[in-house]
């Protein structure tokens, strides 16, 4: 059987959902193809831990995204039409020590500079000049997340005509820890610090990991991280919501097998059940490249391609969640201060 719609999304990750709720509110025939029983991808809530307690298997936290403008100005109307609420709260992280000490980063910056002169007077000054120093380039810098990237030559270009941009190269080029060590002195705000880049699945002691800092500090502060009520997947399921109030279509259960190639371009897809979806306009991938790369099939792409994705490492390091079904939230023997809703860090010094 074959049917057929204007745009055809493989993968109903939150990256594809959001590209088909834009689409489908312009008015296009938008269909999201998800190989699994529900859409979200890394962004959904299931009964992992235990019956009738929802967890989040990946994510959890919602940060940078509180930044992009279908959060911010709420384009889609998530919050305001499709039951999407957050809780943003006011310490955003606190990072515990062996010790039961402890450092809070708050959204309040002066908040945060108290809880880091408990370990140094030096630090908390320094901290606040570099929220401020850093703080400069947020808007340049979430803007630039937001929309297609420029490409490198023509970055580097731009930023080398200034002081500024030279800073903000700089800041690409070396490792959160050169970062930490340029500015800081507490071994204990250097490790709380660096967890940003962790959290990206890099070591903070790898060149380019700098730029973590430089981005999530100013925009914790400005935009602060927040949880969906409900779970992580409550972001995907106002989504969906949205996607299908605008007239857009979801088919769960439907892995692409292959995609359909015609005269160098992309037409359509068969899904593992043999079923066909056509594209009158455009075939969009949620997936990975090395994924979209083998449903399009080795004739389709390059030598040159081809080799690249042969040569893309995969991280390191491996992030694991693990659920826990709870009666009240956990009460650390740090103190109250850093309670849950909070994030937790272990600090390793
Ligand atoms: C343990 C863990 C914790 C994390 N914690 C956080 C956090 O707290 N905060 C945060 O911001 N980020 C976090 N992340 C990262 C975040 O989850 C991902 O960056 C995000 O989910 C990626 O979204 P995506 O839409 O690009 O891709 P995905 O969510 O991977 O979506 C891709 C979709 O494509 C589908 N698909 C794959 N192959 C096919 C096929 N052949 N046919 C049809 N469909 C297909 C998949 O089933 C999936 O639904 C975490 C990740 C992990 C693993």
């Amino acid at each position: 059987m074959t049917k057929s719609h204007e745009v055809v999304i493989i993968g109903g990750g939150h990256n594809g959902l959001t590209v088909a709720g834009y689409l489908a509110k312009a008015g296009v025939d938008v269909c999201v193809v998800e190989a699994l029983p529900v859409v979200g991808g890394g962004v959904v809530s299931a009964e992992v831990a235990a019956t009738g307690f929802k967890t989040d298997p990946c994510s959890v936290w919602h940060g940078v995204i509180q930044a992009n403008p279908l959060i911010l100005n709420d384009e889609l109307g998530l919050i305001s039409k499709f039951g999407l609420k957050y809780i943003k709260p006011e310490s955003q992280l606190s990072v515990l020590f062996p010790d039961d000490t402890y450092i809070i980063l708050h959204r309040s910056l002066d908040k945060t500079c108290e809880s880091i002169a408990k370990f140094s007077y030096h630090d908390a000054e320094a901290y606040k000049k570099f929220h401020d120093w850093a703080g400069k380039f947020l808007d340049i810098l979430s803007q630039g997340m937001f929309n297609p990237p420029a490409s490198f030559g023509s970055m580097v270009a731009l930023m080398d005509q200034s002081e500024e941009g030279r800073d903000l190269l700089r800041s690409l080029m070396i490792s959160g820890v050169d970062i930490c060590d340029d500015w800081f002195e507490s071994p204990e705000l250097k490790s709380a610090l660096t967890k940003f880049c962790a959290e990206a699945l890099f070591s903070p002691r790898a060149k380019g990991t700098g730029f973590t800092l430089f981005t999530y500090i100013p925009l914790m502060h400005k935009y602060g991280g927040a949880i969906p009520v409900g779970g992580s997947g409550a972001l995907s399921e106002a989504m969906g919501r949205c996607i299908l109030h605008y007239g857009g279509t979801i088919l769960t259960n439907s892995a692409v097998d292959k995609v359909i190639v015609r005269s160098g371009e992309a037409k359509g897809v068969i899904l593992k059940s043999g079923e066909e979806i056509l594209a009158g306009k455009a075939v969009i991938s949620n997936l990975n490249a090395k994924q979209i790369s083998a449903l399009v099939g080795k004739e389709s792409v390059s030598e040159r391609y081809s080799n690249g994705l042969k040569n893309l490492k995969l991280s390191s390091h491996r992030s694991i969640c693990m659920g826990y079904a709870l009666h009240e939230p956990p009460n650390y023997t740090a103190g109250d201060e850093t309670k849950p809703p909070s994030t937790i860090s272990r600090g390793v010094l």
